[in-house]
């Protein structure tokens, strides 16, 4: 599918749902992508991007940024503390803010560095034990506690179970998100975009459907 075709899909989505055209932001999730790939979508015009690890980000993106020096990236994979701060160079977002170590972690850095990317908590809405994320019952918890640092809370973010209807788990995400008086929603995959920005998606993170396969899984 084109860059093209699915900013449609979003747009009539979006409409269907009875939501403002361009409420929804496509972050193309380029990781493992070769670099021809990810400049072809840069050419055409795309400025959004999304990458799972510290590392890849930091040796592909660089190079990148000085050609188009508008590009965001948003880091959407775990990230151990200890690259925490490398994080805070590479990235506008941070869509895995699981746990309090974390947190802390990152409200040291903003006060060191003046600066903050936007925070998206993690949630494990299908209380998956492999899975990264708070629990559900958690969520309320650990939100106050990020706010108690004065971290910059854009939303919240999960990824469903590969066997489970995303719909139920995007509605769960969108019900903490809204008695947190959180409006960022960071959901909808290559596979279920449409249901997400059904359900009040702001962002969506569209990997192979733009780019092809992976040559390997993360
Ligand atoms: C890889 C990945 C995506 C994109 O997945 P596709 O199925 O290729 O669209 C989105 N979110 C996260 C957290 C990912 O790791």
């Amino acid at each position: 599918m084109s860059l093209s075709e699915i900013t449609a899909r979003i747009a009539k989505a979006e409409a269907s749902a009875g939501r403002p055209a361009g409420s929804t932001k496509l972050i193309a999730v380029s990781k493992v992508q070769p670099d021809e790939r990810v400049e072809a979508v840069l050419q055409e015009g795309h400025r959004l991007f999304g990458e799972n690890r510290v590392q890849e980000a930091a040796g592909k993106w660089p190079a990148f940024v000085d050609t188009y020096p508008d590009a965001k990236v948003h880091l959407l994979g775990p990230l151990q503390t200890n690259k925490a701060r490398q994080a805070f160079e590479l990235f506008e977002a941070i869509h895995s803010l699981d746990r309090p170590k974390l947190a802390k972690a990152f409200a040291r850095l903003a006060q060191e560095l003046g600066h903050c990317p936007e925070m998206f908590v993690q949630v494990n809405t299908g209380e998956e034990p492999q899975k990264a994320g708070v629990l559900p019952a958690e969520a309320d918890n650990f939100i106050a506690e990020c706010r108690a640092l004065d971290l910059p809370l854009a939303g919240l973010m999960c990824i469903p179970p590969a066997d489970e209807e995303p719909s139920l788990h995007f509605a769960l995400l969108g019900k903490i998100a809204a008695r947190n008086g959180l409006s960022g929603l960071s959901m909808g995959m290559s596979g279920d975009f449409e249901s997400a920005v059904a359900l009040g998606a702001t962002h969506v993170r569209v990997g192979s459907a733009i780019f092809g396969s992976r040559a390997y899984e993360l």
